[in-house]
């Protein structure tokens, strides 16, 4: 499968981050972040590689035979088991080799919000120690944002249209909305991802429960 490839896979590694897929994609699906099949997670390996989840599968029962390991290059041309999703997180690993494992999940503060704020083009949070949760982030002082960007369902277009946001927002960033639809982030490692997104996710819901209070944020 891989003889065109110009990497050859790391076998043990790939072993491992099928492992951390399957953990991750049980964990988003506990928490119900992931409901009627939806998100997906992935981790890199190596260079060249990443585990992904499988189109169509249920996250919260997740097995190894639901993750694909695919070259970082990879479309659904040749990869027909791809979620339709994969290119955010191919396109991720491609353009930043620090960022480690990629998880999408659909919690409900991730898609009202983000659609109230699509105009806006970004979510500011500030005040919140759980902010601290990100890298880089040592005081509730601190501003965090969370850009947004519109939907599209053709997700190579969508990805390109990530990649430029994301070029404009000031660091620390690991995650980005797209409106009405579901939340991206990162971290250098499957742990750092998990809890990158359930920092985002907790000030997601803090900023719902502002917006239900009538709070300005
Ligand atoms: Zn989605």
């Amino acid at each position: 499968v891989f003889a065109s490839s110009e990497l050859s896979l790391p076998r043990e590694a790939a072993a491992h981050a099928i492992e951390e897929v399957v953990a991750l994609a049980r964990w988003a699906g506990a928490r119900g972040w992931v409901p009627a099949t939806s998100g997906n997670v992935s981790v890199r390996i190596g260079e060249g590689f990443a585990a992904l989840t499988a189109t169509g599968a249920d996250k919260a029962a997740l097995t190894p035979d639901d993750v694909l390991v695919v070259p970082l290059h990879a479309t659904r041309a040749t990869e027909p088991r791809l979620s339709a999703e994969a290119p955010l997180h191919l396109s991720l690993y491609r353009a930043q080799p620090d960022v480690g494992a990629v998880v999408h999940v659909h919690p409900t503060a991730a898609a009202w919000l983000s659609r109230r704020r699509a105009r806006e083009g970004a979510l500011g949070f500030q005040g919140w120690e759980i902010g601290k949760g990100l890298r880089g982030i040592t005081t509730h002082e601190a501003r965090v944002m969370l850009p947004v960007v519109p939907n599209d369902q053709d997700t190579e277009r969508l990805a390109l249209a990530v990649a430029s946001r994301l070029a404009t927002v000031p660091p620390p960033c690991f995650g980005y909305l797209v409106a009405g639809h579901g939340l991206t982030a990162w971290g250098r490692n499957a742990a750092e991802a998990r809890r990158h997104v359930e920092t985002y996710v907790e000030l997601l819901a803090l900023a719902l429960e502002d917006e239900r209070a009538g709070v300005e944020p």
